[in-house]
């Protein structure tokens, strides 16, 4: 999977002068007869792609970019995973990803700058997440992501089950149950700090605790704040026993209703906001006001969104009317194909957190684009700090 360094050196890249490849390939399944069917159609996008390259004899590079993804989907076929690829030969630059098979379509696009937007979705619209079982003598930890569920590390303590009956009655039985609650404490410190751990390595966002009923009021106490400020929920489950298979199904679904919910509330206030006049914004050209302010926090995004607009080739400026010089600085202007693709570009470049929103009709009828301000430079009414 990508990381946020690696889709942020990508968004970097503008101005190609249409030597930007980007290829998404999303594997053919028995089940689904249409993805077999884009593969097909795939392959004459390439083939086209190919033949309009060769018609340009400066650009052999492009060429072989392209002969290169066609040698790699033959090598990809009967695999389960989707591939991403990123290609400008012009500047050297080759990468290849991995990726859930969660997109869309297979696509190739070939512009002025990378196509984002379907890895900027997988990578924000599907957040990690820590997935902790634990009972009194053992935690198993998971990472979640995208539909898939990765082992992150187990640990036994070996606490004695109960107090032993021997020795005197009285003083040593309740001695003895004294001892096992504290290493049962001590278990369970231990296991807070390694989530603590595992949410420091893997830049987990979320977290999901699966336990039996009973040992819940045992672990709560000792899951650091971050843990449960951000816990989603916990679930009932044997962790001694407990296939992965299990784990995924209990917090995958826990974690999408989860998403869900969230993110249809992110709509609710962006539009609420924007209609009180306040701290939202909908629509592209006010999207695209708020952006040039700084005054963004967080970008929404609808699944379909597609609209043109142009762009300064100077300054930068970008306008939905498709005038030829720059509002700003006068200069010319170039047109853009996906205005959505430069937004993402932006927003991962200035750390702008974006929320894919999948059919809303009433945010595809505000323009299906919008955002969520920090404050508004036209009200000098700074948001109060939230902790986030
Ligand atoms: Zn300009």
């Amino acid at each position: 999977m990508i990381t946020r360094e690696e889709l942020h050196f990508l968004a970097e890249i503008e101005n190609t002068g249409d030597s930007a490849i980007s290829f998404y390939f999303q594997p053919e399944t028995p089940k689904n007869r249409s993805h077999r069917e884009e593969g097909i159609l795939l392959k004459d996008m390439l083939r086209d792609a190919l033949r309009k390259a060769e018609r340009m004899p400066a650009d052999g590079k492009q060429k072989q970019d392209l002969h290169r993804i066609l040698e790699r989907t033959e090598q990809w076929k009967g695999g389960s995973r989707a591939k991403v690829i990123f290609a400008c030969g012009a500047r050297g630059i080759w990468r290849e990803f991995e990726v859930p098979a969660r997109l869309q379509k297979s696509q190739l696009i070939i512009n002025d700058r990378f196509h984002l937007k379907p890895l900027a979705r997988l990578v924000e619209a599907f957040p990690r997440a820590c997935v902790l079982l634990a009972d009194r003598e053992i935690a198993r930890f998971f990472t979640l992501r995208a539909g898939e569920i990765q082992e992150a590390g187990e640990m036994r303590t070996s606490t004695p089950r109960k107090a032993r009956s021997d020795g005197f009655a009285g003083y040593d039985a309740g001695h003895a149950q004294r001892h096992v609650e504290n290493e049962a404490m001590k278990h369970f410190k231990t296991v807070s700090e390694r989530l603590q751990g595992l949410h420091q390595a893997s830049g987990c966002e979320r977290f999901l605790v699966g336990c039996r009923e009973d040992t819940w009021p045992d672990i709560e106490p000792h899951l650091h704040t971050y843990v449960r400020q951000r816990l989603v929920g916990r679930f009932n489950i044997d962790p001694a026993v407990a296939t992965k298979e299990q784990v995924l199904q209990h917090a995958g679904r826990m974690l999408q209703e989860h998403e869900v919910a969230e993110r249809q509330g992110m709509v609710r206030e962006v539009l609420g906001e924007a209609h009180r006049n306040g701290r939202g914004a909908v629509g592209l050209r006010h999207v695209l006001m708020s952006l040039e302010r700084g005054e963004i926090q967080t970008l929404l995004l609808g699944e379909r969104f597609s609209a043109a607009a142009v762009q300064c080739q100077h300054c930068g400026h970008m306008d939905t009317r498709m005038v030829r010089h720059c509002a700003v600085c006068g200069k010319d202007t170039r047109e853009i194909e996906d205005v959505g693709d430069a937004l993402i570009g932006i927003a991962i470049r200035s750390g702008i957190p974006v929320v894919y929103v999948q059919e809303d009709p009433e945010f595809e009828g505000a323009g299906n684009v919008g955002a969520l301000l920090r404050f508004r430079a036209d009200q000098n009414t700074p948001r109060k700090q939230v902790a986030s």
